[in-house]
């Protein structure tokens, strides 16, 4: 995933797991509990607005990294740090057609992954967290994906972000991986204002709707990439134009709310 925060840069951030947790309401003097102040510019309603016509919009966005397992998703995501999905795909055909298991990834061993991966930015460093994740995957895990945050970040190269899909693709769990794109969003539209990945991931986490969470992250990174662009967004094109609240949207006409087929853009509209 291009331009992305990576793993090490999210880890060394802060401490990871406090992050998600919901904050303690604050005591008062008196003792009483105050509730903790609502982290975004727009109202629940607005918020399950925004998610409700994304997706209408993009009725099952299923994200780019070809993988036909969880293993072999989570490698897909590991290859993917600093890299595009488009050319991870191209490296992973070839490698996951002769090992989709950690059993067969160990047997082909370092050489023959970086064989395979050669093409992608770091590739030395890469083959050997995939041989490294493989055999922790057997020795602690009975060569099976964890379904769990704590089990997967002390696999070797894998982050919070990495886990965050691979829980939410995999094993449908309602997380959140911040990549450049929704760090972007939430600071932009003021859905979830924050500094660090971390900090947006707990705030949108505590705003979307449980029943948006599943695909959330994928709308969020297709209308990042296609419409709400880093340099010039395309406002004209955008369905949630009425209700954004970025200051420098170019319009507030919202884009006609039609579904797109599979996960590419989305029609444009005139100016
Ligand atoms: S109106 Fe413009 S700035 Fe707001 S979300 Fe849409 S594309 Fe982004």
């Amino acid at each position: 995933m291009e331009g992305e925060y990576t793993d090490e840069m999210a880890k060394s951030k802060s401490k990871i797991d406090a992050v998600s947790k919901p904050a303690k309401p604050r005591r008062t003097a008196a003792g009483t509990a105050r509730k903790t102040r609502w982290p975004s510019d727009y109202s629940p309603d607005e918020v399950a607005e925004i998610f409700r016509r994304f997706a209408v919009q993009r009725p099952e966005p299923k994200g780019e990294l070809e993988h036909v397992n969880a293993y072999t998703l989570l490698v897909a995501v590991v290859l993917s740090a600093q890299a595009t999905d488009a050319g991870v795909n191209k490296a992973t055909r070839g490698l996951f057609a002769v090992a989709d298991t950690p059993q067969k990834m160990l047997a082909l061993g370092e050489a023959g992954v970086a064989d395979h991966i050669r093409t992608i930015g770091l590739w030395r460093n890469k083959a050997k967290n995939v041989i490294a994740l493989s055999r922790a995957l057997i020795d602690n895990f009975g060569g099976e994906v964890p379904a769990d945050r704590d089990a997967l970040t002390s696999l070797p190269g894998v982050g919070r972000k990495t886990a965050n899909v691979v829980l939410n693709m995999a094993f449908g769990q309602p997380t959140m991986a911040v990549d450049t794109h929704i760090l972007r969003l939430g600071n932009r539209l003021k859905l979830a204002p924050g500094k660090t990945p971390d900090e947006v991931e707990a705030k949108l986490v505590r705003i979307i709707p449980e029943k948006y969470m599943r695909h959330a992250h994928h709308w969020l990174i297709l209308h990042g990439r296609y419409v709400c662009k880093a340099r010039k967004p395309d406002c004209w094109n955008c369905v949630i134009a009425d209700i954004c609240n970025a200051p420098d949207k170019a319009s507030d006409v919202p884009a006609p709310l039609v579904p797109i087929d599979g996960d590419g853009p989305v029609a444009p509209q005139a100016p």
